[in-house]
């Protein structure tokens, strides 16, 4: 941690710092400027907050050099985690990306669910997504099917070999949706659910973490932070836009630079969601190459065997001839990157 004084700070200031670090343990090189004194504090700065250094008398700023978020940062682990399904399915480092796709919600028709996860599986995907429990902005919304979705869920999973990820919105549902689900999905409402991040960082399942609306990437990496502290260390971060100024084009902004971001300063898994990003199927395609070349892990992508007559987000899914085209296309990228060994350069 690094403190730089107000230029003119008193000797009594500068010292009222050093002891109060030093009492904490941090050793202490102090460099005199011409204008600023500059305080080098090393140390476990876990046990100091450095918003409460920044109050002290004559400190001008307060500089961390460690990221704040210790277990998910590459300072802590310098290889990339993968997490790795029973059936061979590898998410992150240098594995082929992952195709997650499904409808928004689960719906009461078992026979157009498993049309789409057929679909889904013919095309290449290999893990289904599908909203059992679903965070409508309006109550009067489909707010979805609960554990029967779930169970639909599982049977076209073993009907497909498909993998199922599938959203938690409560603690007190987590242990219902572990049944189920092989991985468990944090939405983006719930990226500062802290409660709910610290009960899935005890259970042990995979879970995929989507950036609130919100969030800066810091506060996503915090947020990741928690479930790994808690025993959890198979975290997928997932970028899913945040919030933007129009509306009218675009659902959100797809912040695609946050993936190279994400994975220079952090190990896990990153995948993209282009369909709540965008809202628009026509920018499915070209957001979900560009963020397989950004470097994403995977995609999450909703796909619908009748998208006008879905329950949530049809104007944003692919119909199914629509995905198997668009799985086409990024099969000739994953070849073209894998050939020029570029897959995973950040
Ligand atoms: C979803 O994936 O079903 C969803 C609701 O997405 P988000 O949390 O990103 O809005
Ligand atoms: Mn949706």
């Amino acid at each position: 941690m690094i403190i730089i004084m107000e230029p003119g700070a008193t000797q009594a200031q500068i010292d009222n710092v050093v002891e109060h670090l030093e009492s904490l343990d941090f050793r202490i090189n102090i460099n005199y400027g011409e204008v600023y004194t500059v305080i080098a504090a090393i140390g476990d700065k876990r046990l100091v907050q450095p918003h409460s250094i920044n109050s002290f008398d004559g400190v001008r700023e307060v500089k961390l050099i460690q990221e704040p978020f210790k277990l998910a940062s590459r300072e802590s682990k310098k290889d990339d985690t993968v997490i790795e399904f029973s059936n061979g399915v590898k998410i992150g480092g240098n594995n082929k990306p992952v195709i997650m796709a499904g409808p928004c919600s689960v719906e009461e028709d078992f026979s157009s669910l498993l049309e789409i996860a057929t679909a889904a599986k013919d095309a290449g995907a290999e893990i289904l997504r599908g909203g059992a429990f679903k965070p409508r902005t309006s109550p009067y919304d489909f707010q979805g099917m609960e554990e029967k979705g779930l169970k639909y869920l599982k049977e076209a999973s073993e009907k497909t070999g498909l993998l199922v990820i599938t959203e938690v919105m409560d603690t007190l549902d987590l242990p219902l949706v572990c049944d189920y689900a092989d991985i468990v999905q944090v939405g983006a409402r719930n990226m500062q659910n802290f409660k709910l991040l610290k009960a899935i960082g005890k259970c042990n399942k995979p879970v995929m973490l989507k950036r609130g609306p919100a969030a800066s990437i810091r506060e996503f990496l915090l947020a990741a932070e928690h479930i790994l502290y808690n025993g959890n260390e198979n975290v997928i971060l997932c970028e899913r836009g945040i919030k933007g100024f129009d509306t009218h084009y675009t659902r959100n902004v797809l912040d695609l630079a946050s993936v190279p971001v994400l994975k220079k300063y952090s190990h896990l898994p990153v995948v993209v969601d282009p369909s709540h990003a965008t809202g628009k199927r026509y920018l499915i395609e070209p957001m979900s190459k560009a963020a397989i070349v950004s470097g994403a892990n995977g995609l999450m992508v909703e796909i619908h065997n009748n998208p006008d007559k879905a329950y949530s987000d049809g104007a944003q899914s692919l119909p199914l001839p629509q995905f198997r085209q668009l799985m086409k296309h990024l099969d000739c990228l994953f070849k073209v990157l894998d050939e020029t060994n570029d897959l995973t350069t950040v």
